[in-house]
């Protein structure tokens, strides 16, 4: 199935507002399966409505309107669309009521068309608007169906959510509940990880799988359509398993929001370990990220940033031979960073960054990259090197992530 969406209003076409409704609506339906192939957004003209409304009915399954449903003159999208079908306005009892009751107290009386709002295209299934006054519908016809929510992203949302969403899953997958779960993953690229899932993500159905790079990072949202809640539950941590199995190693959590730092902060509370750090390259950044988690000085009494060499062996006596013998850059000095960090500050574990961010190389190593050094609370210490060839602030953000990942892991 595939869809459009049409976002009514000449405040959008004057750069007045900018659209959120299009990408909230178009993500919940990617959930769906259902394909997006047009978004458009048109004035509050009929004749220009009317032709955009002509050309969505024929190319797309699905067609969303959403803006113009109000009482005023601008507001033209139901009779555009009546119009365009030939059919008539009528109106809905349940929402003229609840117009009167709310008017009838109202100081300014009532509004001439407030009665607009509760009229609805004949055949349609209505969409009660539990936030507002102007009714959405559902509407099937031989050439596609329509789908029309107000414009005010309050009232839109909500319909979309609790009224819409329910009857698109029950035409996709013939079931009116549905789920999802987002996995998240650092260390793999989206084409890599769509790759690697490409059996799993080829033979989708229920549940489905969509990919979402984020900032050196990429998310997977699992979206499952049944009966009841647990049968959708069974389903998603099937699949969870099933993708975990390919690609767990670069598994870190859960959710649209959270964060690789929140991760690790919360699992060193839980366990109760503290952390310190000497930063390199990345110059603060990953204290900059434990902080940003609340309640981070339960684990993190501070740390260490040492860029020069001086630095290194002034703050955290790193010995000159060390640094001249292997070189700054070196798995040699991200060991004594991050244990010499760690004995410092007396914590459990030390994490130590030193790479060449770039654009210039530094002892021979290319820009990007670099070594993170990780000192256990065992006394043991391992040190990784990454090769990341982008731009110097990605390496930054990509060198703490890899940190963050290591500690995780
Ligand atoms: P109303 O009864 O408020 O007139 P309506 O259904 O007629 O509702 P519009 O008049 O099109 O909707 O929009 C009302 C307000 O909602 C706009 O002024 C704008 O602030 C917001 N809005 C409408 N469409 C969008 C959109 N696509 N993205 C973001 N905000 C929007
Ligand atoms: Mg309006």
């Amino acid at each position: 199935m595939n869809a459009e969406i049409i976002t009514v209003g000449t405040e959008i076409l004057l750069g007045e507002i900018v659209d959120t409704s299009s990408p909230f609506i178009a993500r919940r339906l990617a959930n769906l399966g259902i394909d997006v192939y047009f978004e458009d957004t048109v004035g509050d003209n009929y004749d220009r409505l009317e032709s955009t409304i002509s050309l969505a009915e024929s190319r797309s399954d699905l067609v969303v309107l959403t803006g113009g449903l109000g009482p005023t003159e601008d507001d033209i999208t139901k009779i555009s669309l009546a119009q365009h079908l030939g059919l008539d306005l009528e109106i809905d009892k349940k929402a003229l009521k609840k117009i009167n009751d709310f008017y009838a107290t109202y100081a300014l009386g009532k509004p001439s068309n407030a009665d607009m709002m509760a009229k609805y295209i004949e055949g349609a299934e209505i969409l009660p608007n539990e936030k507002g006054f102007a009714v959405g519908m559902f509407l099937k016809t031989d050439a596609c169906d329509y789908l029309v929510l107000p414009g005010p992203p309050v009232e839109m949302q909500y319909m979309f959510t609790n009224f819409a969403m329910p009857k698109l899953a029950r035409l996709t997958s013939g079931s009116s509940l549905i789920d999802s779960r987002v996995l998240r993953f650092f260390g793999i690229g989206e084409t890599e990880l769509e790759k690697d899932l490409k059996e799993l993500i080829d033979n989708q159905t229920n549940p489905t799988l969509a990919t979402y790079a984020k900032r050196n990072e990429v998310t997977l949202r699992i979206t499952a359509s049944g009966e009841t809640k647990s049968e959708i539950k069974e389903l998603i941590d099937n699949m969870e398993k099933r993708v975990l199995a390919i690609i767990g190693q670069y598994f870190y959590g859960y959710g649209d929001n959270n964060s690789l730092e929140e991760v690790v902060v919360n699992l060193l509370k839980n366990k109760e370990l503290s952390i310190t750090a000497a930063e390199s390259l990345t110059s603060g950044m990953f204290q900059s990220r434990i902080g940003n988690v609340s309640g981070a000085s339960e684990v993190f009494p501070g740390g260490f940033v040492t860029y020069s060499a001086d630095a290194k062996e002034q703050l955290l006596n790193i010995p000159t031979e060390i640094i001249k013998k292997y070189g700054v850059v070196s798995s040699e000095t991200a060991e004594y960073m991050a244990r010499n960090s760690k004995d410092k500050m007396k914590t459990d574990i030390g994490v130590s960054f030193t790479g060449v961010a770039g654009p210039d190389s530094l002892e021979g190593h290319p820009a990007g990259f670099f070594w993170v050094g990780l000192a256990l609370p065992n006394g043991q210490v391992i040190t990784k090197s990454v090769n990341f060839a982008k731009a110097r602030n990605e390496v930054r953000d990509y060198a703490t992530k890899t940190g963050f990942k290591l500690i995780y892991d």
